[in-house]
């Protein structure tokens, strides 16, 4: 169950602590609606850039995010951003520790879940999150679903925000009046609106999902029971 007893709940993950992030949170704000936002902490800087088509995406400073992102969570998206899959157990395992050790430092708080960098994973990460004490994390591979699968550290999410069915998921999530509970589950990246112009996406999706007195507006932990 879901805060406030409440059968169905909405929550978002968008990766990378970029600059776009603050538009993001604006607009998330002003509707009530929370995230949690992945971090890499050891190349959390405005020095860290690359080019997604036009846009020279950039990430932020540390100075300023736990301002930027209070009310919303903070989740591990590894230190570097590597092909976790690819690496040695000790090296995994330092992606994990380290940043979850930098964010806690920075944000004063206990961070309880991830965002697979690529979103890729093998059994070997699997077990290593389990190991670093994460409750959840998260892959990219869209289910269009609500349900809450057992296995949250093979957590897929309902899907990215360029989804063509993003707004129908949304007008039957609104309508629906489940026995379970229902999570709406959407991630992304917030330099994608700025580089495809397209941020009434998030726009229109939280002006229409939000404001509902039957859904609870969560960060993942909170959705998660965590
Ligand atoms: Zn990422």
């Amino acid at each position: 169950m879901f805060p406030d007893g409440k059968k169905k709940a909405l929550t978002l993950s968008y990766d990378d602590g970029v600059e776009q992030d603050r538009r993001l949170v604006e607009i998330l704000n002003r509707y009530g609606i929370k995230a949690a936002f992945n971090i890499n902490s050891g190349i959390q800087t405005g020095a860290n850039t690359w080019q997604n088509g036009k846009l020279l995406v950039r990430r932020m400073n540390v100075a300023g995010l736990p301002a930027l992102y209070a009310g919303h969570e903070v989740a591990v998206h590894s230190l570097t951003h590597p092909h976790l899959e690819n690496l040695d157990e000790e090296s995994i395992r330092n992606e994990f520790e380290q940043d979850m050790l930098n964010l806690e430092r920075i944000f004063g708080k206990k961070v309880q879940g991830m965002a697979y960098p690529y979103g890729t994973f093998n059994d070997t990460v699997v077990r290593i999150v389990q190991e670093c004490g994460l409750g959840y994390a998260r892959g990219i591979v869209s289910t269009r679903s609500f349900d809450i699968p057992g296995d949250l550290l093979r957590f897929q999410p309902t899907c990215h925000h360029n989804d063509e069915k993003l707004m129908l998921l949304a007008e039957s999530f609104i309508n629906s009046k489940p026995e379970k509970p229902q999570l709406f589950y959407l991630w992304g990246h917030s330099y994608e609106f700025e580089a495809e112009n397209n941020w009434h996406i998030i726009e229109e999706f939280c002006k229409t999902i939000s404001g509902r007195a039957d859904i609870a507006y969560c960060t993942n932990a909170e959705a998660f029971g965590l």
